[in-house]
């Protein structure tokens, strides 16, 4: 018999091993040893093949089983295989989110231990007998208080040291064993400070309340009604899909809290995906407050050691509700009934590395498999899901209101033409965005400063040659971070860091002029406008630090920082009820760029960001600052008109044949020089056209981002009706040039093509 085995080697395809005789053949699904080259690897059994090894033929034998039944559940397997095939990845791709972190190196069982040490009988009498002293007593007497035993490192900080210990360990007046704990990542890391009742589980089991989520708080009419159709489509236990678009703060989590309760009453599991639990961490602690322990986190910012116990917890059933990022779809999780994706529309829910699977999409069809409902939540669909709302393949049920009849943000747009004409072009915030601003911090409110642009500046330019400081390696200019002497000038893409040179490095003439701003320069220009304000930023350059971001995140919630300023991370699902104003600095800033998303992209963050003012008791209001204020996606999100937004934005899609119109496959040719990569792209183009002249390709064409990392890019876009057809057209294309393996990226369903 055969095994045709996943190995975690990038491209792979499945590997084909023979099983030894005598050795019980592997299940799908387990971990085996295998020889690859000069290398053993652990690799997957994705396939058993029950044909006899015939003599003569030269297949290797597996080294070691080391699973008895499958590790990985024989469902979670076929829908990695699903995964590999559907985005042309190798199935070995996949295993990094299949399994456990510890567990790739074969080492299943590696929990933290704690080394406890308990009093024996013995150890009780040498007290009585008087038979030790010193820290050996102390040590003694402490235990004597403990009989179920205490950590050596408790001892220890105690005064107890390791030589006292193992001494009485010796003479027989204490044991020692070793205890397997079950590292949890809410511990740890108070996520949700100030949401629900506050996380701080102590470790020992039982000690939570379990609030039971049916008895909370009454819902709207709407989110009544809502809650309602989904328990129906949950009760046919089929496989079903239902967008859930509901506007900011009309109590999504509510519903999915009820329903999840409703699923896990019928004895089925409950998995619920989140963009980017760092900054959706209200989900995880209320999630926990609802269940209790028999919750389980996956993300990629716990520790290797934390996703592995709670990896295992899943795995052994003790877990009825998994949340998690995207890689939570390949959970192992059983009897799942229930799949919701939440902000459904958010592009943290792509990999941008093979397999480039969006993790939405998988969830469906892993609700497919399972015959469980799955539930796709935003305020801001993708163009993808409400298209399949509209043509019927997924039910459509919509929140309109937000809960309490609390209103939406009022929106006013700022012309920043006009504002330059009265201003002066130097002008960052307007004037209706300064007093804004000062009224809120005047009056013990807080302000959301939204900029989706890191760094001070955005480029340097020379005034006498108009040359610009652009990356070496790559075609984009570097951006200054930082002011006086920290400047520095750094390139966004590949980290190149350099000095900011004081005279042009091209012409050597000393008039070197900063343009553009980010983030950075916002926040001293609010700072300035609002003298005595407690200004804070938030944007990847500020979080680097494990915790800061959740310290920020708490500080912002306690009222300790009047003002945030930051980039498209302060507009995600957060809940600050004391916001009033969200101002945008530029609503601009996503829509020059050549990409097809451009319009949604801007209109989903500008509808989500105004989303975040007016959440709690007093109403809120949104100031967008623009450049272009009659662009549709600009006036269709201060109106928060949804639907007339995709009907516009779809338009656009039939005229380009964009999806959802038609599937779309990028591919991007990488090469030393930029006539290579074009060559050899070419090619490419040529060989699809030859084998099928009905699919439409483009290119090659230098890709927007037309060097990266030192190497140069050419690209070519598929249009068709059948993806399976362009999938396998380019896959046979490839294939005539191996020497391209390598240096070929093929993006299927792209969410953006630079
Ligand atoms: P969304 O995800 O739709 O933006 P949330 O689920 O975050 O909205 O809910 C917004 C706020 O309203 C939260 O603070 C939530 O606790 C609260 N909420 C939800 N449902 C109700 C309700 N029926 N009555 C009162 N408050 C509610
Ligand atoms: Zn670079």
């Amino acid at each position: 018999m055969f095994v045709h085995v996943a190995v975690p080697v990038p491209g792979l395809d499945l590997l084909t091993y023979a099983v030894p005789a005598g050795v019980d053949p592997p299940a799908v699904g387990a971990r085996v040893v295998v020889p690859l080259g000069s290398r053993i690897v652990t690799g997957i059994v994705i396939e058993r093949d029950t044909r006899p090894v015939s003599r003569g033929v030269d297949v290797k034998p597996i080294r070691q089983v080391l699973d008895a039944g499958s590790f990985v559940p024989a469902d979670v397997v076929a829908l990695a295989r699903w995964t590999a095939d559907y985005y042309a990845a190798g199935v070995g791709d996949t295993i990094p989110a299949l399994l456990p972190p510890m567990a790739r190196g074969g080492r299943a069982d590696a929990h933290k231990t704690l080394r406890m040490a308990s009093i024996t009988p013995a150890g009780l009498e040498a007290i009585a007998a008087s038979e030790v002293e010193g820290r050996q007593l102390e040590g003694l007497q402490i235990l004597s208080g403990s009989p179920a035993g205490i950590a050596t490192s408790v001892l220890a900080a105690r005064g107890i040291a390791a030589a006292a210990i193992s001494r009485l360990a010796r003479r027989g007046y204490i044991s020692l064993r070793h205890d397997r704990v079950d590292r949890d990542p809410l511990a740890v890391s108070p996520l949700a400070p100030g949401v629900g009742t506050p996380v701080s589980d102590t470790g020992q089991s039982g000690a939570r309340v379990v609030s039971d989520p049916t008895l909370a708080r009454q819902l709207t009419p709407e989110q009544d009604a809502a809650l309602g159709r989904l328990l129906a489509l949950a009760s046919a236990a089929d496989f079903r899909v239902a967008l859930l678009h509901g506007v900011t703060g009309s109590g999504k989590t509510e519903i999915y809290l009820r329903l999840a309760a409703a699923v896990r009453g019928r004895g089925r599991r409950v998995l619920i995906l989140v963009p980017e639990i760092a900054l959706t961490p209200a989900m995880a602690a209320v999630v926990r407050d609802a269940f209790g322990d028999r919750v389980a986190i996956q993300h990629s910012g716990l520790s290797d050691g934390e996703r592995h116990d709670q990896w295992q917890r899943i795995r052994r059933g003790d877990i009825d509700v998994v949340v998690g990022t995207r890689s939570a779809v390949f959970a192992p999780l059983e009897q799942v009934g229930l799949i919701v994706v939440d902000e459904e529309h958010d592009g943290s829910y792509k990999q941008e590395e093979s397999p480039r699977y969006n993790g939405r999409d998988v969830a469906i069809v892993r609700g497919r498999q399972a015959g469980a409902l799955v539930v796709l939540g935003s305020a801001t669909p993708s163009m993808e899901s409400y298209h399949n709302a509209m043509t019927g393949k997924y039910e459509r049920i919509v929140l309109t209101r937000r809960v309490l009849d609390r209103p939406l943000a009022a929106v006013t747009v700022v012309d920043m033409r006009e504002e330059y004409a009265a201003e002066g072009p130097d002008v960052i915030l307007s004037r209706a965005l300064r007093d804004g601003i000062r009224a809120r911090v005047a009056r013990g409110e807080q302000a959301l400063v939204l900029l989706n642009r890191r760094g001070f500046a955005t480029a340097v330019f020379c005034r006498q040659c108009a040359g610009t400081l652009d990356c070496p390696n790559c075609s984009v200019s570097l951006v200054i971070h930082g002011d006086g002497h920290a400047r520095r000038a750094r390139c966004h893409y590949c980290n190149y860091t350099a000095r900011v040179p004081t005279a042009c490095p091209l012409c050597a003439g000393p008039y070197l002029e900063q343009a553009g701003f980010g983030t950075e320069r916002v926040e001293a220009e609010v700072a300035s406008a609002c003298p005595g304000a407690r200004v804070a930023r938030l944007d990847r350059d500020a979080i680097r630090r494990r915790g800061s971001l959740a310290t920020l995140l708490a500080q912002f919630r306690d009222g300790q920082i009047d003002v945030l300023v930051g980039t498209q991370m302060i507009a995600k699902g957060h809940d600050f009820p004391r916001v009033t104003l969200v101002g945008v600095v530029s609503a601009d800033v996503g829509l020059g760029l050549a990409d097809f998303r451009a319009s949604e992209r801007t209109f989903q963050l500008l509808t989500q960001v105004a989303g975040r003012a007016g959440r709690g008791e007093q109403p809120g209001e949104a100031i967008v600052q623009t450049l272009y204020p009659t662009h549709y996606s600009i006036q269709l999100a201060c109106r928060q008109d949804y639907p007339a937004f995709y009907e516009r934005e779809l338009q656009f899609r039939r005229a380009m044949r964009y999806p959802p119109i038609v599937s779309l496959v990028n591919t991007v040719v990488r090469s030393r020089t930029f006539a290579a990569a074009m060559d050899d792209a070419g090619d490419v183009v040529d060989k699809v056209r030859g084998a099928d002249n009905q699919l439409r390709v483009l290119g090659p064409a230098p890709a927007p981002l037309g060097k990266l990392r030192g190497e140069y890019r050419a690209q070519l876009l598929i249009k068709g009706t059948n993806r399976k057809q362009i999938r396998e057209r380019l896959q046979s294309a490839l294939a005539a040039r191996p020497d391209l393996q390598k240096r070929v990226v093929v993006d299927i369903d792209p969410l953006s093509v630079l």
